[in-house]
């Protein structure tokens, strides 16, 4: 079952408005770290604070970049027709799941079993 050109179109909007807001959020937390570069600190304990929490923000900063490169993945994969398509089986994966997660490469099935793989190779 293939997406109709409405559903892409709808993805698409989706998928470029959430791209936005996290690159919105990725230039603010530039921006305030620059503004703490300038300022001093006598305290070190203060310095401490303000390091843990930039380490935090960077992790986060991290994932996001991440999440938009799959973003943009996903978004080219609406461009080329494979939007929708399991990566692992070619199967389609269903509406609901790429509404829920329209990152997705992986159809439940595919992305059920990998999920136990994944499990038994940690044990
Ligand atoms: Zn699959």
């Amino acid at each position: 079952m293939a997406l109709s050109k409405t559903q892409l179109d709808k993805f698409r909007e989706q998928l470029a408005t959430w791209r936005k807001e996290l690159d919105d959020g990725l230039n603010q937390t530039i921006q305030s770290m620059h503004q703490e570069e300038q300022t001093s600190f006598p305290d070190p304990t203060d310095q401490a604070t303000v390091e843990t929490d930039r380490n935090f923000d960077l992790r986060i900063r991290d994932r996001e970049r991440k999440l938009i490169k799959k973003i943009d993945q996903a978004i080219n994969r609406i461009k080329d027709g494979s939007f929708g398509a399991c990566d692992s089986c070619g199967g389609s994966i269903s509406v609901k799941r790429l509404q829920a997660r329209p990152v997705t490469t992986l159809c439940i099935d595919c992305k059920t079993s990998q999920e136990i793989e994944e499990r038994t190779r940690i044990d």
